[in-house]
Order: structure tokens, then sequence, then C-alpha cells
């Protein structure tokens, strides 16, 4: 299973964490941490115990979250029930616009018919629904 996504914001800029603090603040193990470390994160000095600097926690969680992404290929959509992407049943696409330039993607999944969403910026549409888009 795919580890959860640490929130960078709940790290605090300009403190200083020791590990059990910096497992305490993200809610993760102990252990956790020490993973971290092995993919990158660096404690402030090599004094022990290890410290870590906020901001650098930060942008180390940054980092690992972005590169942990894998957004739905085009004309697919990520259905919850399912667990993956799949495509909208009948090819049928409706556009919610939330805001003048973006909105959500709403369809039926083909597999198992349950609501499926996606986010969306508006001038993405036709690269993201390019069928969609085109019968348009
Ligand atoms: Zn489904």
């Amino acid at each position: 299973m795919a580890a959860k996504r640490v929130n960078p914001n709940s790290v605090k800029l300009h403190y200083s964490y020791s590990v059990t603090e910096l497992a305490r603040c993200c809610a993760v193990h102990k252990n956790t941490i020490g993973n971290w470390q092995a993919d990158g994160l660096k404690p402030i000095d090599s004094a022990r115990p290890a410290l870590f600097q906020g901001a650098a926690v930060r942008d180390f969680l940054r980092q690992r979250n972005a590169s942990r992404k894998c957004p739905s290929a085009p004309g697919m959509i990520y259905c919850v029930r399912c667990r993956q992407s799949r495509r909208p049943a009948l090819g049928m696409v409706e556009y919610v616009a939330r805001t003048p330039t973006s909105g959500n993607l709403r369809a039926l999944c083909e597999a198992c018919e349950a609501g499926m969403n996606r986010s969306v910026r508006k001038a993405d549409l036709a690269k993201v629904m390019p069928d969609w888009a085109t019968s348009k």
C-alpha cells in the first residue's frame, strides 16, 4: 500500500524538531522519520539527537509529494470505489464550473457506475478529455 501523504504545512517553518516531535507533528511513526532520512531529509547537523529544521522538512515533503503524483491519463477519471482510473460510462462527462477558470468533471464509472470527479482547469479540458472536448 502506498504510504500516506503528509501535509507539508503541518510543520512549522521556524521550529526545530527532534525525531519524536517531528513524528508526532506529522502523525507518522518514528521509524518513518528514519525512512525520510534515507530518502534525503537532512538533519541540521550530525549531532545527536538529530534535529530537523521545519523549513527543510517542508521542502522535503513538498518534493516527495510532488514526485508521487500520478495523474489519470487523458480521457480517464479516478474512480474511488474501483481505486483506479476508469473511462466515463457511455463517454458521458459533465463539466461543472467552480470558478471562471476551473471546475469539476463529473461522470459515472464504466465498471461500477459510481460517481467520479476530476478537478480540471478550463484551459486544460481538451488535454484532459480529448474525445469529450472535440464532440462539443
Ligand atoms: Zn468504479
